[in-house]
């Protein structure tokens, strides 16, 4: 018999103390999944799960502060001190297996549990308080030699849930695995099945995906394993089309201007992945001249089959629609001025990030667009009158000075409003005042 292998993860204190507890009370427990992975590969840890033979009833008698997160599938949140919940999951195994509605039976034995797994680096079973390594798939060698492989016969993993397609491009791209054939194969074969799955978890993968610190890699795993193509064809429209005002294919200066994008910003990632998505529908001798306008009704489309947040929509839509246009170095303070009142103060800072991210992944010299944003940053600081609400007059001073509401009393604001954009010290209440009565005998 080998003796089992004992390591110290380095786990959170309460990792410890929680499984601590229930071994007292007599029952096994184990930290399992990502937790076990990252820290064997060296990251660090998002989350610690607990798993364990306590039935949740027994899980939520032996702590004080539980919550109860999914009990219909045994899973207890139990509050720490450090103020973080750790999930503890009762052993399970699967009955019927059939896509998000697997019908799960609580288990006895962790290698039932671990056999449900999904991929063998997220089947690896770590002892807390003996440091007992316990992984039947293998998952710590494959983590180590850069392996992702289905625990059992991928064919039959990705029918039951077509997600773990998703997962495993996520996975190998987030830990340069490779993809170990037969898994890549079924994968590659599930492809076309994808359009089955609900709008969200496809989308929470891929924003998932784009929260990594190098989105393209999964990105490109999901072109190579036709995902792209299945679940994103505006984006595979983009394969293989050559830019020829440089960046070159637009599909890898998508991805790499994903990566350019700062991480932690996932709507603004989102816009650096589609932002050149209408130069995939134009056709030979279009030119691209149209492709924001374009690009902003495919992200839109796109978003909406994905049940984005309004929030989202409009923000990465709006980016996409206007990230083409920004003033160049030699535009005045007014063309600024103007341009912020196009595209909104609130948005100004982000079309700057996008375009950098857009010219860093180009390889060209971000100098001028550097230079572009100090003057709106400054042109803005001048806190100049950007909408109707900034004029120094209003409704009740137009009235006073005899114009009427009416289709007229709102054009003559419209028309001061552009006067100030291009001349801020007119905005004085005599000054719009005098403009006014000239407007009003036009
Ligand atoms: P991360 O949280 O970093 O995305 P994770 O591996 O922790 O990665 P979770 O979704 O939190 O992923 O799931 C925790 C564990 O549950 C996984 O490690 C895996 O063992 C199991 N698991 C999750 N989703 C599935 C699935 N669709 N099929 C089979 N097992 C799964
Ligand atoms: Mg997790």
């Amino acid at each position: 018999m080998s003796i089992p292998e004992r390591v110290d993860l380095g786990a959170p204190p309460e990792v410890y103390r929680i499984a601590r507890r229930l071994q007292s009370a007599g029952f096994d427990a184990w930290a399992v999944g990502g937790g076990v992975r990252d820290a064997l590969a060296g990251n660090p840890p998002g989350d610690w799960d607990l798993t364990t033979s306590a039935r949740p009833g027994d899980v939520r008698a032996i702590f004080r502060r539980t919550v109860p997160i999914g009990i219909e599938h045994g899973t207890i949140g139990v509050l720490g001190k450090d103020g973080k919940l750790y999930e503890v999951t009762t052993f399970r195994r699967d009955v019927e297996t059939f896509g998000r509605k697997a019908r799960v039976a609580f288990s006895d034995t962790l290698e039932e549990d671990l056999e449900r797994r999904d991929f063998t680096i997220n089947a690896v079973a770590w002892h807390p308080t003996t440091g007992e390594v316990r992984d039947p798939h293998g998952g710590a060698a494959d983590l180590r030699d850069g392996v992702l492989r289905t625990v059992g016969d991928p064919e039959a993993r990705f029918k039951e849930d077509r997600l773990r397609v998703l997962r495993a491009l996520r996975f190998a791209g987030r830990f340069s695995l490779g993809i170990d054939p037969r898994t890549w194969a079924a994968m590659r074969a599930s492809a076309a099945e994808l359009g089955a799955l609900s709008a969200e978890r496809v989308r929470e993968e891929l924003y998932k995906v784009l929260a990594l610190r190098q989105p393209s890699a999964a990105l490109r795993l999901y072109r190579d394993s036709g995902v792209l193509a299945s679940l994103y064809p505006e984006l595979e429209a983009c394969v293989g089309v050559d830019d020829p005002g440089g960046g070159g294919e637009v599909w890898s200066h998508l991805i790499e201007a994903t990566d350019a994008t700062a991480r932690g910003d996932t709507p603004l990632r989102l816009a650096a992945l589609v932002h050149d998505v209408g130069k995939g529908a134009a056709q030979p001798g279009d030119g691209f001249a149209e492709h924001a306008g374009v690009g902003a009704a495919l992200a839109r489309e796109m978003l909406r089959r994905l049940k984005a947040s309004n929030a989202d929509t409009d923000r990465v839509v709006h980016l996409v629609a206007q990230h083409a246009d920004l003033p160049g170095e030699r535009a005045s303070d007014a063309d600024f001025r103007r341009w912020l009142r196009r595209v909104g103060p609130s948005h100004y800072r982000d079309l700057f990030r996008l375009r950098i991210a857009d010219c860093r992944a180009r390889h060209a010299d971000a100098q001028a667009l550097l230079a572009s944003y100090r003057t709106a940053h400054r042109v803005l600081s001048e806190r100049p009158p950007l909408d109707i609400g900034d004029l120094a007059i209003g409704g009740a001073e137009l009235r006073a000075l005899g114009i009427p509401p009416g289709p007229r009393f709102g054009e003559i604001l419209r028309q001061l409003l552009e006067r100030v954009t291009e001349d801020p010290s007119l905005n004085t209440p005599e000054r719009l005042a005098e403009l006014a009565v000239e407007m009003k005998g036009e």
